[in-house]
């Protein structure tokens, strides 16, 4: 069970160069996959695309910058992971706050001020200011 963490476009966008690089240039050859996959990432790097839209011209789909929740599968502006250590086929599930929201509502309202009052102690006991 990997601990919650997010993710969001603005992230997948200021990476992009560094991720596609990660994915086509092998350092020990030296070599890209494909002259094509070298000339995106020089593109990648000369233009510096801030927005989504430039990226997809520039790779030719949008699956690099897409945030599908697993819930409704739209596209997010960001995504909280929760689960086991994402992998292939691995239990793990990103979700949209909206589907994140529909979950909390199913918690009933009792637990989770319990659950507030715990996290309270627990900072009381250390020290620590609220
Ligand atoms: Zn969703």
């Amino acid at each position: 069970m990997a601990a919650p963490s997010i993710c969001t476009k603005s992230q997948m966008i200021a990476s992009i160069a560094d991720r596609w690089k990660a994915s086509y240039y092998y350092p020990v050859s030296g070599g890209w996959d494909g002259r094509d996959k070298k000339e995106i990432y020089d593109r990648l790097v000369k233009e510096r695309p801030t927005t989504a839209a430039p990226i997809a011209e520039i790779i030719g789909d949008d699956s690099w910058t897409r945030l599908p929740c697993d819930g409704c599968n739209q596209d997010s502006e960001l995504l909280v992971t929760v689960g086991a250590e994402p992998d292939y086929d691995s239990s793990t599930a990103s979700i949209c706050p909206t589907c994140l929201r529909a979950a909390l509502a199913l918690v009933p309202q009792c637990e989770l001020q319990a659950r507030d009052t715990d996290r309270s102690s627990e900072q009381a006991e250390k020290g620590a200011t609220p």
